[in-house]
């Protein structure tokens, strides 16, 4: 087989900024130690998200200029309906300015104390807002799940005896709806296999709970199920998201991610009631029904995005060059999450720095390691994010200690992954060097975009 193009040519570019190790050195300790502080002009390759930093094709720029800008009946929000109706089958369509506006706006509704949503793997921002309205997420990940380096074709499928039993413990009643994260962003960018997500639905219409689907990387997810599981390898890829939503209530995303649109989320559901009251609050806190906080503009970019997303070459290109980086990590013998995701490479920092305790972050070194060497930005998905105290103040740690390094979609060529490779590469042949770091800062609801950090 030949080498996997990307499958675009450029128009477009724009600089890159190089800075020398001793300026990073200095940009960190400015920077408290945390990566969401650095400038991104002082960062080289930035792979601390894949949300929002896609390259728009010449369509969705073409899509920007034919915004439609009326405040009711724009018609930008007509195409952007028709496109998301097109995919998920859903009758009602709700635009939100970001996948989180969409999460506030169903657990405001739907959550409160003594309830709780069960998930797969909740997202940070999901639990987040879970949390803020007084319910509890509670996350049934598979086994294989839970262990970076044991390779499996769908490690983030539910655990449908763990969803079962915990169903059964805090009563059907007090669940509002159980969500799938697809693909599983917290816990590696795993996709959860189509027979997975219709025995959660089968499990759900037991106790008659509405399925939702956490759909931001609805396209790839359904790459892997036309990859890896048995019976799909002859359907499109539309056609699988369709199976994939024809399984739920409702979903949410984030259009910062498979729509290639820097801004925009939507809700989306078939139950007429629960629209209403969503369009209520959508009102109050993003906008009108046909724009919820986004411009025309917007709106155009995400219904062409959501399209293109879809693209087999697409699709093929995205999900190799993951697997291609995360080959070359593990041909050196660095330790990361396998098999390869499908948004982003993850490095497992507690076996990448078995000599700093959970207690000292070794995500977060590691994060501040990459930089220092090579001006690579990426993020600790860890005890800095998940991390929570007992009564006693004492840490409790995140299950998994990784490093994501998320790729945004159509940006940087081969020659910038495999700078990212060296870079990665160097750092782990000097690990022993590393040394851990302490919170000096800190705020109670996702603190690691803001917390203060140095060295011990
Ligand atoms: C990004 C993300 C969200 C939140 O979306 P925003 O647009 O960043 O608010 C929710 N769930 C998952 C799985 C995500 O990756």
């Amino acid at each position: 087989m030949k080498t996997i193009i990307e499958p675009f040519r450029i128009k477009s570019v724009e600089p890159i900024y190089f800075t020398t190790k001793e300026q990073r050195k200095e940009i960190l300790q400015k920077a408290d130690y945390n990566s969401f502080r650095i400038h991104a002009n002082d960062v080289l390759i930035d792979l601390l998200t894949d949300s929002g930093t896609s390259a728009m094709s010449s369509n969705q720029w073409a899509g920007i200029m034919q915004g439609d800008e009326s405040y009711a009946g724009s018609s930008s929000f007509f195409k952007f309906e028709e496109s998301v109706r097109s995919i998920t089958g859903m009758p009602y369509i709700i635009p939100t300015h970001q996948g989180r506006a969409a999460e506030k706006i169903i657990f405001t509704i739907l959550g409160g104390n003594g309830k709780y949503f069960i998930s797969n793997t909740l997202f940070d921002t999901t639990r987040a807002n879970i949390e803020f309205s007084g319910a509890e997420g509670i996350d049934c990940l598979c086994a294989e799940g839970k262990k970076p380096t044991v390779p499996a074709p769908f490690k983030g499928n539910m655990d449908t005896g763990l969803l079962r039993k915990t169903i059964e413990a805090k009563g059907a009643a007090n669940i509002p709806m159980v969500i799938i994260t697809i693909t599983n962003n917290s816990g590696g960018g795993q996709p959860v296999s189509m027979q997975n997500i219709k025995d959660t639905r089968a499990i759900c219409d037991e106790y008659n709970i509405p399925l939702f689907i956490d759909a931001c990387r609805f396209a790839e997810n359904a790459w892997f199920i036309k990859l890896r599981e048995e019976g799909y390898a002859d359907r499109s890829v539309p056609e699988i998201a369709r199976e994939i939503f024809s399984y739920a209530d409702g979903c949410t995303m984030s259009a910062k991610k498979d729509a290639f649109a820097n801004i925009g989320g939507f809700l989306a559901m078939r139950n007429l009631e629960l629209a209403m009251r969503c369009r209520n609050l959508l009102i109050i806190t993003e906008g009108f029904t046909t724009y919820g906080g986004l411009a025309g503009r917007d709106l155009e970019a995400i219904a062409i995005g959501l399209q293109e997303v879809m693209d087999e070459h697409y699709l093929q290109y995205r999900i190799r060059s993951i697997e291609y980086l995360t080959n070359k990590l593990i041909d050196a013998g660095v330790p990361v999450m396998q098999p390869a995701g499908g948004h982003a490479v993850y490095l497992d920092a507690k076996a990448f720095l078995p000599n700093i305790p959970v207690d000292q972050y070794p995500g977060q070194s590691l994060v501040c390691a990459l930089y220092e060497e090579g001006g690579i930005r990426a993020v600790e998905i860890g005890s800095l994010m998940f991390g929570k105290y007992d009564e006693q103040g004492k840490l409790v740690p995140a299950q998994m200690e990784l490093v994501r390094l998320a790729v945004p979609r159509r940006v940087y060529t081969q020659s910038h992954i495999d700078y990212v490779a060296e870079v990665i590469i160097d750092v782990f042949n000097r690990r022993s060097e590393l040394g851990g770091l302490v919170i000096t800062e800190e705020t109670p609801l996702l603190r690691h975009f803001t917390a203060k950090l140095k060295p011990v």
